[in-house]
């Protein structure tokens, strides 16, 4: 099965993505995990895509395209994938409708996590205390919120005119959260 989990930063996607990719097998494919992998690795892309990233801000669509098609078109890939802070763009959803059509596929589910603001600055600050991530400070944190507001109002009617979206709240504990996702891939 194909899905994106949806939600903003802090909302636990990634947390959930794990739990799924190891009970169902479904490959998670975080393209904020593939740039960090860039950054750490000193790359030419990851030195340019760490001063974006830090401020919170978008890197340009034509990169996590990309990134994302090599995953895409991997064995990897054959029991589904768990998409995880990708499409944040309609152009990026796009892309990714056109070339998992070309390897005969689609996305099945679209699930947001919805969680309170207050909430989520509270996660954050954990992250930041547990990872260490340099885009999990106040400041970047604001500009990512404020976007990820701005972007899933035009990537979630993309989905829900497909009939593909389902809300889901994150508020909850990570198991009762697991839990309420199961019933929806399952
Ligand atoms: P995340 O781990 O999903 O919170 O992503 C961390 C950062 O990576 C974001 O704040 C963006 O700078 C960048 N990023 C990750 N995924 C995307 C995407 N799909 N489109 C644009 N930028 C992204």
């Amino acid at each position: 099965m194909n899905i994106i989990l949806f939600g903003p930063p802090g909302a636990g996607k990634g947390t959930q993505a794990k739990i799924l990719e190891k009970e169902y097998g479904f490959k998670q494919l975080s393209t904020g995990d593939m740039l960090r992998a860039e950054v750490s690795g000193q790359t030419e892309l990851g030195k340019k895509m760490k001063v974006i990233m830090d401020q919170g801000n978008l890197v340009p669509d034509e990169i996590v395209i990309e990134m994302i098609r090599t995953y895409v078109e991997s064995d990897d890939c054959e029991k589904g994938a768990i998409f995880d802070g990708f499409p944040r763009t309609v152009a990026q959803a796009d892309a990714l409708s056109s070339m998992l059509k070309e390897c005969g596929k689609a996305i099945e589910c679209v699930i947001e996590l919805q969680v309170e603001d207050d909430a989520l600055v509270g996660r954050i600050e954990k992250r930041a205390e547990e990872e260490g991530r340099d885009d999990d400070t106040v400041d970047a944190f604001k500009v990512r919120l404020g976007l990820y507001r701005d972007y899933s109002a035009d990537v979630l009617p993309y989905y829900k005119a497909k009939g593909l979206h389902s809300l889901l709240d994150g508020d909850q504990s990570v198991e009762d959260v697991s839990k309420a996702l199961r019933l929806l891939v399952s």
